[in-house]
């Protein structure tokens, strides 16, 4: 209890996601044995000069789904959902990506490190999901393309 009020206080988790748009993905992850990818949307704030991203809805493509090397396809795809994100998801921004990882654990792989270069702001991350390890982690990389876990908290309520 202590640690949960001195987190509401003091401590910014680098992202929040809705339980609701958690499980859909880890949902999708499930049910397809391929990695399959998509885009994370909300929106980007800042408290006391630190960045966090609220994650209120995601994309999922169609176009990359069980593709193996999806990097070279990826560039197409953030266009296509560009556009379905304008639709969907108006005033919200794309605030990182997320893939799936069956059986493979969670981690960045030189490829996914690469992709990073796409979500080049500072408040971009990656959520790697393990569907089979039942694994799951948020990531952010630094200047030198290093990955580092970065803290998330998942809110049960609307909003
Ligand atoms: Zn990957």
């Amino acid at each position: 209890m202590a640690d949960e009020d001195k987190d509401k206080n003091d401590y910014v988790h680098d992202v929040y996601i809705q339980k609701r748009i958690l499980d859909e993905i880890e949902q999708r992850c499930k049910n397809n044995k391929y990695e399959i990818i998509g885009m994370l949307v909300g929106n980007a704030y800042k408290h006391k000069g630190k960045e966090y991203v609220l994650i209120n809805g995601f994309l999922f493509s169609a176009l990359i789904e069980g593709s193996a090397i999806f990097t070279q396809v990826i560039d197409g795809a953030v266009g296509e959902m560009s556009v379905m994100k304008e639709k969907e998801h108006p005033g919200s921004i794309i605030v990182g990506w997320w893939h799936s990882h069956p059986n493979l654990g969670v981690f960045l792989s030189s490829v996914d490190i690469k992709t990073m270069e796409m979500f080049n702001k500072g408040f971009h991350v990656a959520l790697v999901v393990d569907p089979i390890r039942n694994e799951r982690a948020f990531f952010k990389i630094d200047d030198e393309k290093h990955y580092h876990y970065v803290s998330y908290a998942v809110l049960r309520e609307k909003k």
